[in-house]
């Protein structure tokens, strides 16, 4: 439809459905399923599946103010020949004709197939994974993880070979789009303004979801997924904006009920104002429990900006000692005490700490002014402090901290004392690199690298994604990474592989 076409549909449609709330008998201008469908959040016996109609994806959707009956199916089988559930869900105006479906009622550890329909269009079929009963000794979890994919600085080949990876779940960390248009040698573009409102976060998801290989990937498994700062804006903090924006929380508030509006999530998690309940645990049998952070909402603000701004800084002691501040959190007290209640009581064999940031001590610049850059867990050591010593009291069983934002795979020890050498490692840390998002210099790697001994790997030439596979006696993580993102058909290969023994905290060359 041209724009004025679809100006006059719109506004004829609103008038003729002012009065009934619902367009009972659909008939699209395109095809509604443009965005895909995917599933998330798996229990033993339940799953989230999601879609959201939109006909016209990068213009607000394109659809009336009505809300539209979609039809759901869930099958044993790709074909569709045995279905177990089935039902009709609403998709409404208010959240962008989003559909989340909370299935019950299903078997644990076993596949199935979905799919939706609305009117005469018929959604992709999608394939997910219900979580091993609780308290099983399942003997394997396969699963993948991944971050930070700025559109316009690569093509997601990384998503299409994480399709085809034989893995059991996809945790996503953060950067699931981003507001700015940054970096150099851009493939694509977002072709819209840094979103603000509501519909322009809407259509920036449109237009990160309308990727074919990011689809896919949705597709092939259920994932879990918590956000960084770029699903709202760089480096924010809490209610503080990178460029303190009086009416941040207003925005926020936008952000994230896009979020929401586009993430296989439960209706628990939706948002009031400018508050969402993101964090999480989820319980894969006796193998694994993750505890899902959310290191954005809740967190003090970095410690001292640059002149007249928030956001990140890189800072020393001497300059500013309100970094070292003890009462400083990233996690809010609420969600800490709830983290390690959690890690307190599991049976797990691994607890997987899954945020959105580098969890190890960098020292940017050695020597007594030593430097640090202040958005990640360096800006708040007090917080990292309390929860490696709740990980060394409690001895929650195999820690693993899952990470992402720095755009490097880094691997890493994490010790309570990162300054002291000799002390022994309490949990590892898995870093991962982007999906497309432009890396860092080897060469200020090495560097790092080399001021930072309990960092045991760190590589920001390649993008890509980590595949962890946990057993009950080792975890084996392999850092997989395309040749280049600015290639939508590159290959894959793994760069390099590590092992972490049952009990013995840190990572071996494997
Ligand atoms: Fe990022
Ligand atoms: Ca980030």
């Amino acid at each position: 439809m041209s724009r004025f076409d679809r100006r006059s549909f719109l506004i004829a449609a609103t008038a003729a459905l002012a009065a009934p709330r619902l367009w009972a008998r659909p008939a699209f201008a395109a095809y509604p399923f443009s965005l895909g469908i995917a599933s998330g959040a798996p229990l033993p016996d339940g799953i989230v599946l999601w879609t959201r109609l939109a006909p016209d994806p990068l213009n607000g959707g394109g659809l009336p103010p009505a809300a539209i009956e979609v039809r759901w199916e869930v099958a044993r089988d790709a074909g569709f020949r045995d279905i177990v559930r089935h039902g009709r869900a609403l998709a409404e105006p208010r959240y962008a004709h989003s559909v989340h479906v909370e299935v019950e009622g299903l078997a644990p550890a076993r596949w199935y197939w979905y799919r939706f329909m609305a009117g005469d269009a018929v959604s992709a079929a999608g394939r997910t994974r219900t979580a091993p009963p609780g308290g099983a000794t399942a003997d394997r979890l396969r699963f993948a993880f991944a971050s930070c994919q700025q559109y316009e600085q690569g093509y997601y080949a990384a998503h299409r070979h994480m399709a085809a990876e034989n893995l059991d779940l996809v945790v996503f960390l953060g950067d699931y789009i981003y507001e700015s248009s940054w970096g150099s040698r851009h493939v694509r573009k977002h072709e819209a303004p840094e979103p603000v409102t509501l519909e322009q976060y809407r259509n920036r998801y449109a237009r990160y979801k309308s990727d074919a290989d990011l689809q896919r990937c949705h597709a092939a498994f259920p994932w879990l997924v918590t956000w960084d700062d770029h699903e709202v804006d760089n480096d924010y903090a809490n209610d503080r904006s990178e460029d303190l924006d009086p009416n941040f929380l207003v925005r926020r508030a936008a952000a994230y009920q896009a979020y929401w509006e586009h993430m296989p999530l439960r209706k628990q998690s939706l948002p009031a104002g400018p508050r969402m309940r993101l964090y999480g645990r989820y319980d894969f049998g006796g193998l694994a429990r993750f505890h899902v952070l959310d290191g954005r909402q809740y967190r003090d603000h970095q410690a001292c900006p640059r002149f007249g701004r928030g956001g990140s800084n890189v800072v020393d002691d001497l300059n500013c000692p309100e970094r070292l501040g003890t009462q400083r959190t990233l996690l809010g007290t609420a969600q800490e005490n709830w983290l390690y209640a959690g890690l307190a009581a599991s049976r797990a064999r691994w607890n997987i700490i899954a945020q959105q940031l580098l969890m190890a001590q960098t020292v940017r610049k050695p020597g007594p002014e030593r430097k640090f850059w202040s958005d990640g867990w360096d800006g708040y050591p007090a917080a990292r402090t309390r929860l490696l010593q709740a990980i060394a009291g409690q001895r929650p069983a195999n820690p693993l901290v899952i990470g992402g934002d720095v755009h490097f795979n880094c691997v890493s020890d994490l010790r309570v004392d990162f300054d002291d050498t000799q002390s022994p490692a309490v949990a590892t840390e898995f870093c991962g690199t982007s999906i497309s998002s432009q890396g860092q210099s080897q060469a200020r790697l090495d560097a790092l690298r080399a001021e930072n001994p309990h960092v045991r790997f760190a590589n920001g030439e390649k993008r890509g994604y980590v595949v962890m596979d946990l057993a009950a006696r080792r975890c084996l993580a392999e850092l997989r990474v395309i040749d280049s993102e600015k290639a939508a058909d590159s290959p894959i290969s793994t760069l390099a592989s590590f092992v972490v023994e049952d009990g013995h905290p840190g990572a071996e060359a494997a």
